[in-house]
């Protein structure tokens, strides 16, 4: 990266969704001189990967949202997309404007219950305090539930007992630990409920400290808490593309694809991220390496060389249990404690998003 390539003036790119995928796709366009225009409902990227520990520790959320438009200036607009307009090449705004594109990426991603994800249209400063006051109520709170235990309640549940070894934190999860994660919770402290399903979740009130809510399992199980924190229930963002595209949608909303990540039926349309429907867990790693592949293939493609691929490989995946442990794979070779604190855990990648960025991190 990093020579500009010629285009001609019809060329314009648009991205929808400014997340993981969205903003590598972005800052390889901007490095590669491609006009483009980057749209995402918010005025900041939301680190998600960072979201759990924004609601622990304070201080933290400042650090997990970055401004769009100081990185990407005018070639960021603040919109919802609602539809698009295929045979137009357009992009329609909830504000009734409209983007004419050449080239479309779409990486609309996923939503799920906060603090995991944080969907919301929401300033840059309220969306901080919304974490800030999170971190609040998990201090008030001397018991703790933490409903999911995939790897977003894992780390939820570490985070917690990392920074308040003396609260008691249960995870309920409807499945089996697996085993080395296991291991490290009950190491840690937290309780683990496994195989039981919460079958009063309806009732319950979500991430406010109230003394002594009663969660119930299908199993018949009580836990007494005073906090309630879920973790689980992604689903894909797809209200932006839905119409447009319903024949080409997966049961779960995702777009189908080709091998070179572009929506089928379309030479000039690409999904990635979490939006695109792949095998494999869905992850901000894989965001990127998708965003690689529809850049190149947009650039490729508009100076006739063959198309690139896009293969998986093997599992990466950095889980972090508070700051100074974890556990992972590396192309899908177990890795020790020592190299995911090292690498993970001790800031959740945060700073290589601010340097990936150009901008400086908060102190
Ligand atoms: C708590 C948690 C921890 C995680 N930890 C890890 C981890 O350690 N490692 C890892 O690799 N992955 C991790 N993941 C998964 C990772 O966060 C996702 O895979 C990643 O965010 C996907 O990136 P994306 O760009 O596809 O979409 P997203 O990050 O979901 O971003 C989508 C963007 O699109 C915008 N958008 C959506 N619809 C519209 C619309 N209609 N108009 C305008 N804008 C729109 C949203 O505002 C958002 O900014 C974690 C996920 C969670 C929830």
């Amino acid at each position: 990266m990093g020579s500009k390539v010629s285009v001609d003036d019809s060329v314009h790119v648009v991205i929808v969704g400014g997340g993981f995928g969205g903003i590598a796709a972005a800052s390889q366009l901007k490095s590669w001189g491609v006009p483009f225009v980057l749209v995402d409902m918010r005025d900041a990227f939301h680190h998600n990967v960072g979201a759990l520990r924004a609601s622990v520790e304070s201080g933290f959320a400042k650090k997990t949202f970055i401004p769009y438009s100081v990185t990407f200036k005018d070639s960021f607009r603040q919109a919802k997309v609602v539809g698009i307009d295929l045979p137009k090449q357009q992009v329609l705004l909830n504000d009734g404007g409209e983007l004419s594109f050449s080239h479309l990426i779409l990486a609309t991603g996923s939503d799920g219950p906060f603090p995991g994800k944080f969907n919301k249209i929401i300033d840059m400063e309220s969306a901080i305090q919304t974490y800030e006051d999170m971190v609040k109520e998990v201090q008030k709170a001397p018991r703790i539930i933490v409903v999911g235990g995939g790897s977003a309640g894992v780390e939820m549940a570490a985070e917690i007992k990392t920074d308040y070894p003396a609260k008691e934190v249960t995870l309920i999860h409807s499945r089996v630990a697996l085993a080395d994660l296991k291991e490290i919770l009950l190491r840690k402290g937290v309780h683990l409920l496994m195989s039981e399903r919460v079958s009063n979740l309806h009732t319950l009130t979500l991430n406010q400290f109230q003394e002594n809510l009663l969660v119930r399992t299908d199993k018949g199980t009580e836990v007494a808490a005073d906090l309630v924190i879920v973790c689980s229930g992604i689903k894909i963002n797809s209200s932006a593309y839905s119409s447009a595209f319903g024949d080409k949608l997966a049961s779960d909303g995702a777009l189908k694809i080709n091998e070179h990540l572009q929506v089928e039926g379309y030479d000039n349309i690409y999904a990635i991220g979490d939006c695109a429907d792949l095998k494999g867990p869905k992850l901000a790693y894989s965001a990127g390496l998708h965003a690689n592949i529809a850049v190149t293939n947009i650039l490729n493609s508009l100076t006739q060389k063959p198309l690139k691929t896009y293969r998986p490989g093997s599992l990466t995946l950095l889980l972090s249990m508070g700051r100074n442990d974890g556990v992972g794979q590396v192309n899908g070779c177990y890795v020790g404690h020592l190299l995911v604190t090292f690498a993970k855990s001790r800031d959740i990648f945060v700073s290589q998003s601010w340097k990936n960025m150009g901008q400086i991190i908060p102190r």
